[in-house]
C-alpha cells in the first residue's frame, strides 16, 4: 500500500526549485522508481512533488554545439526523436529495449539518472557520449560530467535542492559512431543483467580520433573502460585492435555474482558484447 502524502503541483521549473528548496518533499517524475520504492516502504516523504507535467523540463534541441535533452524528456521521446535519430544512436538502441512500451512513456531520462541503479539503461550511451548533467536550484545551475555525478549504488552528487533540469553531450563535427547492447534475461522488458555502450569517431583514413566504451550493470556505478579506450585511439579498427579492446573492456568490469548472472559469466559476455559493438562501427563506418 502507498503511505499517506501530499502532491504538490508546480506550473513551473523555477517553482519546483521553490518547493524543493524548503527540504520537505521529494521529486516525482515519472514515477516508475519512486512509486515502488515508497510501496516497498524504503522512504515516507511528507509531499511529492510532482514534475512530470512541467513542460519546460522536456524536449531535445541542439544547444551551442551539443545536444540537450530536458530531465523530464521521456524514454518514448527518445525513440521518435531526429536529432537523437542523427547524433545518438547508443541511446536510441537503449531505449528501445528498455522496460517496456507503457514504462517508456512515463520514465524520464532524469529519473533514471538522478535514481542511479548501475544498471540504469541511459547511462552507458550517455556516458559514452560524453554527458554532463545541468542541476538547477534557485540560486543557478552547474554542470556536471555525468562519469563524476553517478558515484555508487543509487547514489549520486546530486544536492537535495537540485533538480536534474537536462543532459547535455557535444556534437562531433566529424560524426561519432555509437552503439548500444544490453543483455537481459528475456528479450523485452528485462533489468539489464549487462549493458555496454560505445562512440567512437574516425578521421578520413579510418584511424580513431575519440573512443569511448561505457559498461552498465558490471559494477556500483556504470563505468568507462579507459584502457581499451586508450589502446583505440590513432589506430585503425583491425580484428586485432577491436578483439584487444574487448579483452580489455572485459578486465575493466567489476562484476558481481547475483540471481542474473554469475561475475563469470558477466565478464566473458562484456568482452563478446564490446567486440560485437566495434564491429557495428566498422560496418556503420562502411555503410556512411
Ligand atoms: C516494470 C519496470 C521496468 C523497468 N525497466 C527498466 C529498464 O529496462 N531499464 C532501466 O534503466 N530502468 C528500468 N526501470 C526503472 C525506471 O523505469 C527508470 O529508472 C526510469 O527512467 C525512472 O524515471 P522516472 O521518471 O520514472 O523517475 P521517478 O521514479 O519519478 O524518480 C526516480 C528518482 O529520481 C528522482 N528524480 C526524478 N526526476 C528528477 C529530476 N529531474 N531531477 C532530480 N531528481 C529526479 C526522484 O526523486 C527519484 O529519487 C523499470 C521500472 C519498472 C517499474
Amino acid at each position: 500500500m502507498l503511505p499517506e502524502f501530499d502532491l504538490l503541483r508546480p506550473k513551473t521549473v523555477s517553482e519546483a526549485l521553490g518547493m524543493l528548496a524548503e527540504d520537505v518533499a521529494m521529486l516525482i517524475a515519472g514515477g516508475t522508481n519512486v512509486l515502488v520504492d515508497l510501496r516497498a516502504g524504503k522512504y515516507q516523504p511528507k509531499a511529492l512533488i510532482d514534475i512530470a507535467r512541467l513542460s519546460g523540463l522536456r524536449g531535445i534541441r541542439r544547444d551551442n554545439g551539443h545536444l540537450l535533452i530536458g530531465g523530464g524528456t521521456t524514454i518514448s521521446d527518445l525513440l521518435i526523436d531526429p536529432l537523437i535519430a542523427q547524433h545518438a544512436t547508443a541511446l536510441k538502441e537503449a531505449a528501445s529495449v528498455f522496460a517496456n512500451p507503457l514504462i517508456r512513456n512515463r520514465a524520464t531520462v532524469g529519473g533514471n539518472l538522478a535514481d542511479a541503479s548501475p544498471a540504469a539503461d541511459t547511462a552507458p550511451p550517455l556516458l559514452a557520449l560524453d554527458a554532463e548533467v545541468e542541476l538547477a536550484t534557485l540560486d543557478g545551475t552547474r554542470r556536471v560530467p555525468l562519469v563524476d555525478f553517478l558515484v555508487g549504488v543509487r547514489k549520486t552528487l546530486r544536492r537535495p535542492d537540485e533538480l536534474l533540469i537536462a543532459v547535455r553531450f557535444p556534437l562531433s563535427s566529424s560524426g561519432t559512431v555509437s552503439h548500444f547492447q544490453k543483455v537481459g534475461l528475456r528479450r523485452a522488458d528485462a533489468i539489464s543483467v549487462l549493458s555496454a555502450a560505445v562512440a567512437v569517431t574516425c578521421d578520413a583514413e579510418g584511424r580513431c580520433t575519440a573512443a569511448r566504451i561505457a559498461l552498465g550493470a558490471l559494477a556500483p556505478r556504470p563505468l568507462r573502460a579507459t584502457a581499451a579506450e586508450t589502446l583505440l585511439i590513432g589506430q585503425k579498427l583491425t580484428p586485432a585492435a577491436i578483439a584487444e579492446a574487448a579483452r580489455l573492456a572485459g578486465e575493466a568490469a567489476r562484476p558481481i555474482n547475483d540471481i542474473r548472472g554469475s561475475a563469470d559469466y558477466r565478464r566473458q559476455v562484456t568482452e563478446v558484447i564490446v567486440r560485437r559493438l566495434l564491429d557495428k562501427v566498422l560496418i556503420t563506418e562502411a555503410l556512411a
